[in-house]
């Protein structure tokens, strides 16, 4: 397995493997960079056939956390980590202390929190090895949830997209969510609702569709018709990859701005939305309540006002992404990557 040469590899400052025949943990933790301060992201707990997956999924998803914290502007780099969940049973706990303890040999250049399959019963098992670690139920500045906070960032930037495409407010904007009745989801529906849009949704989960049906009056459509709907926009909130080049020419929406990580299959999905003259919120961008969320923790005081005010900014940024798209011709995912390699770059040239 190659790891400089790997086509995800990005010059990544460490890539850790860590093992431990007692528990049988296989991990690895990869810091993309610490250019503006400690590499934040959290810790994916997956069966993962191989570990050539797992190290892709580790160097991806450590690079999207740069961008997603740089754009956001917060004083912490990009790291994720990954568990290779063992086969039969095995130890929870003690899997967890034992990634700890490999979190903890990188005296803080990583903090961890929970990602897919991760709870926060896992973070205090963590904790009792190392206190780089964050999404703690209790403490002091615990933050809890960050769904909430993620779903209203996402809902300013349904809204702002929604101005550029015409529409004045969100009253009577149809609005397709696919993964409705999940964390982020569900909530994005109740500001959407609250703010009069007409909401399709589409989910795995029949109950929570339900739910969202009898508050909302949502309309429920089966999952894979989600994206065949006659829709204003579409926020996918469920799954990565969804706009790929079996979906893309189904997609009669003029925006697409939704929660889940890594919407575009490829970068050049970016490129063909725009040639569709559809506008794209970048998932990064828009989705940073979540770590805007953590960072109120690792700063040791939760400040809602704080939080509010990063939610704002990110709007703002939203825009100046989405402005020159317009003004320059070029994909909206594109401009946003530039703009956050050149302000870590920045940020590692003051350091050196
Ligand atoms: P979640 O697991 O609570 O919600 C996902 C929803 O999608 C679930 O209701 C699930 O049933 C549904 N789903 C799964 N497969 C589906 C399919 N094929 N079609 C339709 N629905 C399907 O997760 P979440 O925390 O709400 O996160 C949603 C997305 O947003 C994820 O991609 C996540 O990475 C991203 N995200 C979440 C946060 C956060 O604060 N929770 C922050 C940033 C990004």
């Amino acid at each position: 397995m190659s790891v400089f040469e790997h086509p995800s590899f990005d010059d990544h400052e460490k890539v850790l493997f860590a093992t431990d025949k007692d528990t049988g943990l296989r991990a690895i933790i990869s810091v993309h960079s610490t250019a503006r301060g400690p590499s934040c992201g959290g810790c994916r707990f997956w069966s993962y056939e191989t570990s050539e997956a797992a190290l892709n999924d580790a160097l991806r998803l450590s690079q999207g956390m740069s961008y997603k914290n740089v754009m956001a502007d917060l004083p912490i780099g990009g790291g994720k980590s990954v568990i290779m969940k063992p086969e039969g049973s095995f130890d929870r706990e003690a899997l967890f202390r034992a990634f700890g303890r490999a979190v903890d040999s990188l005296n803080g250049n990583y903090i961890t929190a929970e990602d897919v399959g991760v709870n926060p019963a896992d973070m205090v098992s963590v904790s009792q090895s190392t206190k780089y670690v964050t999404g703690l139920p209790e403490g002091k500045a615990a933050s809890g949830d960050p769904s909430p906070i993620t779903a209203e960032g996402v809902f300013r930037g349904i809204r702002a997209c929604a101005k550029r495409a015409g529409f004045s407010d969100l009253k009577g904007v149809r609005i397709a969510i696919q993964g409705a009745a999940g964390h982020v989801g569900s909530y994005l529906s109740g500001h959407l609702a609250k703010a009069g849009a007409e909401l399709i949704i589409a989910d795995i989960n029949d109950e929570g569709l339900k739910a969202l049906n009898e508050k909302y009056g949502a309309r429920i459509v089966d999952k894979d018709s989600i994206y065949d709907q006659d829709v204003d926009v579409f926020a996918p909130c469920a799954l990565g990859s969804v706009i790929n080049p079996q979906t893309i020419d189904r997609i009669k929406a003029k925006v697409v701005a939704g929660a889940a990580n890594n919407q575009l299959a490829t970068r050049d999905m970016g490129a063909a939305l725009q040639a569709r003259g559809i506008l794209y919120a970048p998932d990064y961008v828009i989705n940073a309540g979540g770590i805007i969320n953590v960072m109120g923790e690792i700063l040791g005081d939760f400040d809602p006002a704080w939080v509010q005010g990063k939610l704002e900014a990110l709007e703002a940024t939203l825009g100046e992404i989405l402005d020159r798209a317009d003004s320059g011709g070029r994909p909206a995912n594109v401009i946003a990557d530039e703009m956050a390699r050149a302000r870590i770059e920045e940020a590692r040239a003051l350091k050196t």
